[in-house]
């Protein structure tokens, strides 16, 4: 088995380290290769947790300083968590790999007389039209629910069918080569957060509609050959029992024909290999029997049991 972790952030994004920090967890967890990656920026909307443009080369210095300083111990690589919501004209040079995310909900025209506690930033469409508003879906079960409820009149499968509708423009991104937490819509939907605060799930993961809108996404993805991420990040940061994707998603990414890869979505040195072994069994348990990594610039697919 080769360990790898090709998602982790740093200080120029919403990462609590350096990326020398998160070299040096990789190389305490053990893992054969790392990569560095940040979120993409997004300029036509305020976002806290992405790279700002004017930090990119220096990012990519420091990514390249790291590579060289631990190069007898681990293997380093310079990645980015490219949005759907970023910029087509974004320059993707000297980035090895592009795990590809979908953090926001397209909202409804309408929604805003509802949100009268947030600011609206409608982006203007191509055309000059109106243009739709979008929301993060990870910021908070409670932000969430509010855009479910007003935004889709308190229906999560309609909520999700447009959510998991975005996968089809991804898909069609060439540069893409990973999927990133593609149930992240179910982020607060676990026991684990639920008892925090309101017992009931958000979305109904069980649902025709709802399996049905995310297995759309998935047969576009798994068709143009994209990677989906066994991401282990929301159990890391305590917000669920279990990875994304779902077990019933994943089992189907398999009957799919898709491919996996490990990914912890560190966001701190100590998480920088969280649970990739029980990833592993969970892939197994699910039907894989190889994972793909990325050496020497290629995806390969290397055995999960040898
Ligand atoms: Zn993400
Ligand atoms: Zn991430």
């Amino acid at each position: 088995m080769i360990w790898q972790n090709l998602h982790s952030h740093t200080f120029y994004d919403d990462g609590q380290c350096t990326a020398d920090m998160m070299v040096q967890g990789a190389i305490e967890a053990g893992l054969d290769s790392v990569g560095i990656c940040c979120h993409s920026p997004i300029t036509r909307q305020d976002t806290t947790w992405c790279i700002k443009p004017k930090d990119i080369n220096d990012f990519k210095h420091e990514v390249y300083m790291v590579r060289e300083k631990y190069k007898q111990h681990i293997d380093v690589y310079c990645g980015v968590e490219l949005d759907l919501m970023t910029d087509e004209k974004f320059d993707l040079f000297g980035f090895e790999y592009v795990i590809g995310a979908v953090h926001f909900l397209p909202l409804p025209d309408g929604t805003e007389e509802h949100l009268k506690n947030e600011t609206i930033d409608r982006i203007p469409t191509e055309s000059g039209g109106v243009g739709i508003m979008y929301r993060e879906v990870d910021f908070s079960r409670e932000k969430l629910k509010y855009y479910v409820d007003y935004g889709y009149e308190f229906d999560a499968a309609a909520a999700a069918e447009l959510y998991y509708s975005q996968y089809l423009k991804l898909a069609k991104n060439p540069n893409v080569d990973i999927v990133a937490h593609y149930d992240l819509i179910t982020k607060f939907d676990e026991p684990v957060d639920r008892r925090k605060q309101d017992p009931e799930p958000i979305f109904d993961i069980e649902d025709k509609a709802y399996l049905e809108a995310a297995f759309e996404g998935m047969r576009a993805l798994v068709k143009s050959e994209k990677i989906f991420e066994i991401n282990t990040g929301a159990v890391s940061r305590g917000y669920r029992d279990s990875f994304y994707p779902a077990e019933r998603l994943l089992r189907e990414i398999k009957n799919m024909g898709g491919r996996i890869t490990l990914g912890a979505d560190a966001h701190r040195p100590e998480h920088a290999g969280f649970m990739l072994e029980e990833a592993a069994e969970y892939a197994v348990k699910c039907g894989f029997e190889e994972v793909w990594v990325l050496e020497k610039g290629k995806f390969v697919p290397v055995p999960i049991r040898e």
